[in-house]
C-alpha cells in the first residue's frame, strides 16, 4: 500500500505543487470533471480535478457517489472559491465501485430518521462525520482530565449479580435453554445451575465496585457501557449507553460538584478547540433546524455560543427545596402549563421542571442538591434533617439531567438502616458494607451519561443520533 495523506492535512498544507496520494469516498462528481472526495479526517472535501478529455470513459463512469478511490496527483492552489487547494489528478484507481442506482445515500439532504435506518452508512454524511469526531474528542478529553489529576481508570464488571440502583431495570444474563430451564423442587428457575451459579445481569452502574476501588486508590473513574431495560423510548434514554463514574475518597459534596463542573467545562473547551469546523457545521445545522420551529421555541444562542456560555458562567447551585419553591411560584405552574403540576415537597422533578429551571429561570446549567431521601438511592449520605440526602444532579439546557451523584453514606449503621428501610438485601452486598467496616471515610462520586454530554455538545436532538449503533426497545439492528 502506498502512503496516502489524509485530506485534513492536505487542506492545511502550506506546500503546493507537490505530488500526493489521496484516498477516500466520492461524495459527488460534477461535470465529468470535479470530484468532491472525503476520507472522514475532516468535514471538508478535497476537490479532485479530472482531465476528462484524457481519461478512459469507462473509468469516468465508475466515478460515482460512494465509490472508494485512490488518486495520485499534484496539489495545486485552487482557482475555484471555497477551497485553498485542489488536486490535479494524474492517476485514478477505483478501489470499490458503488452502484449509483442502489447506493442508499444520495447527495441530497436525508432525514435523521432515514439515516438511522442506514446507520451502517450514515458515518459518510457531514452530520454524522462531525458528531462522531466530536464524540471521539470528548472521550479522549475525559481520560485526559482524570489522568492529569492522578485518577486511576478502573474497569468494573459488566456482568454483575447486583442491581446498584435497586431499580430492577436489568437485562438478565443466562446460559439456560430458555425453553427448558432447570427448576427447583418448588418449581422456580434454579439459578444455582446457571453459568455463574446465581442469577446475573448486565450492569446498570459501576458505582458500587468503583467505591471499592476508591477506598484504596483514592481517586478512580470508570468509563464503560451500562445497560438499562427501562422504557427508553425517549430522546434522552438508550438501553445501552456509556457512563463515566468517578469515585473519590475524602471528597464531600462540594468537592464533588466542583469536580463535575470542572470536568464538563474542560471537555467542552477541548471540543471547541479541537473540533472548531465540526462544531461550526453542527451549529449551522441546528440553526437551519430551528428555523422550522415557532419563534418562541427557538434558542436565542447558537450552538457555539451556548457552549461558550457554559464555560464562562458558574453553574447555579441550589437545593431541591429551593427549586420546588421556585417551581411552585413559576408562571407555567400557576397557569397550569406543566403536565405534572408542582404542588408539594417530596416528588421527583420531571424533565419539564428541570428544563424550566435551566432554560427559563436561571438560563444556565444548574446543580440541584439535597433531594428528599425517598426519591434517591440507598447509598446517599443522609442529612441531619432526617429528610434529605447529600445528592446532586446537574441539569443542562435542552437535556435535563446530565450528571447524577452524591456524597456516599460512610456510616455503617446509617447505611444498614436505610437498606433495611428500602428492602435492599444486606447479605448480597456484604462486600460493599465491608468498606464501611474497615477504614470507612467520607467519599463521593457521580455518574455522567456520556451520550447526554455528546447530545449537548453536538446540538443533536435525539440520543439515538450520537451513538454509532443505538439500542432501544424493539431495535438491535447492526
Ligand atoms: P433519568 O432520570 O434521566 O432517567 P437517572 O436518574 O436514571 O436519569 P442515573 O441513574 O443517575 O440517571 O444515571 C447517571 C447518568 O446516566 C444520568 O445523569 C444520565 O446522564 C445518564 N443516563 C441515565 N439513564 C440513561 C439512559 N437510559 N440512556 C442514556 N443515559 C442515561
Ligand atoms: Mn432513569
Amino acid at each position: 500500500m502506498s502512503q496516502r495523506t489524509k485530506i485534513k492535512a492536505l487542506l492545511e498544507s502550506e506546500q503546493t505543487h507537490i505530488e500526493v496520494t489521496v484516498k477516500g469516498w466520492i461524495r459527488t462528481f460534477r461535470n465529468n470533471q470535479f470530484i468532491a472526495l472525503n476520507d472522514g479526517s475532516t468535514n471538508n472535501n478535497i476537490q479532485i480535478v479530472v482531465d476528462f478529455e484524457n481519461t478512459d470513459p469507462a473509468l469516468l463512469k465508475r466515478l460515482t457517489t460512494g465509490a472508494a478511490i485512490s488518486v495520485i496527483g499534484e496539489l495545486v492552489p485552487s482557482l475555484g472559491k471555497g477551497q485553498k487547494v485542489e488536486i490535479k489528478a494524474k492517476e485514478i484507481e477505483v478501489l470499490g465501485d458503488s452502484d449509483p442506482e442502489k447506493y442508499p445515500l444520495q447527495p441530497k439532504k436525508h432525514s435523521l430518521e432515514f439515516l438511522r435506518e442506514i446507520a451502517h452508512l450514515r458515518f459518510r454524511t457531514n452530520t454524522f462525520g462531525a458528531v462522531f469526531r466530536v464524540r471521539n474528542t470528548l472521550s479522549h478529553a475525559i481520560h485526559t482530565f482524570f489522568q492529569d489529576r492522578g485518577f486511576v481508570y478502573l474497569h468494573t464488571p459488566i456482568i454483575t449479580a447486583s442491581d446498584a440502583e435497586g431499580a430492577g431495570e436489568t437485562f438478565h444474563v443466562t446460559n439456560f435453554d430458555l425453553a427448558n430451564p432447570p427448576k427447583t423442587e418448588t418449581g422456580e428457575i434454579d439459578y444455582k445451575q446457571d453459568f455463574f451459579g446465581r442469577a446475573t445481569n448486565l450492569t446498570v452502574s459501576g458505582q458500587l465496585e468503583g467505591e471499592l476501588g476508591a477506598m484504596a486508590l483514592s481517586d478512580i473513574y470508570t468509563f464503560g457501557p451500562t445497560f438499562r431495560a427501562e422504557n427508553s423510548n425517549t430522546t434522552r434514554h438508550l438501553a445501552e449507553f456509556w457512563m463515566i463514574e468517578p469515585e473519590m475518597a475524602f471528597y464531600d459534596l462540594v468537592d464533588n460538584m466542583d469536580l463535575a463542573e470542572a470536568l464538563l467545562k474542560y471537555v467542552i473547551k477541548e471540543a471547541l478547540a479541537k473540533n472548531a469546523e465540526d462544531l461550526e457545521f453542527l451549529s449551522q445545522r441546528l440553526a437551519e433546524e430551528e428555523k422550522q420551529k415557532p419563534q418562541n421555541e427557538r434558542s436565542d444562542m447558537s450552538l457555539i455560543e451556548k457552549l461558550q456560555f457554559c464555560l464562562d458562567h458558574d453553574f447555579q447551585r441550589l437545593t431541591y427545596t429551593e427549586a420546588i419553591d421556585i417551581l411552585k411560584e413559576s408562571t407555567p405552574n400557576k397557569k397550569k402549563k406543566f403536565q405534572y403540576p408542582v404542588e408539594g415537597w417530596g416528588t421527583d422533578l420531571q424533565s419539564e421542571h428541570e428544563r424550566y429551571l435551566v432554560e427559563k429561570h436561571f438560563k444556565k446549567p444548574v446543580i440541584l442538591t439535597d433531594y428528599p431521601k425517598q426519591i434517591k438511592a440507598f447509598y446517599m449520605r443522609q442529612n441531619d434533617d432526617g429528610q434529605t440526602v447529600r445528592a446532586m444532579d446537574i441539569l443542562f439546557p435542552g437535556i435535563g439531567e446530565i450528571v447524577g451523584g452524591s456524597q456516599r453514606e460512610e456510616r455503617l449503621e446509617k447505611l444498614e438502616q436505610r437498606m433495611d428501610e428500602m428492602g435492599i438485601p444486606k447479605e448480597e452486598l456484604w462486600w460493599y458494607l465491608d468498606t464501611r467496616r474497615f477504614g470507612a471515610c467520607p467519599h463521593a462520586g457521580f455518574g455522567l451519561g456520556f451520550e447526554r454530554l455528546v447530545l449537548f455538545v453536538t446540538g443533536m436532538g435525539n440520543i439515538r443520533d450520537v451513538i454509532p449503533f443505538p439500542r432501544f426497545p424493539k431495535n438491535a439492528e447492526f
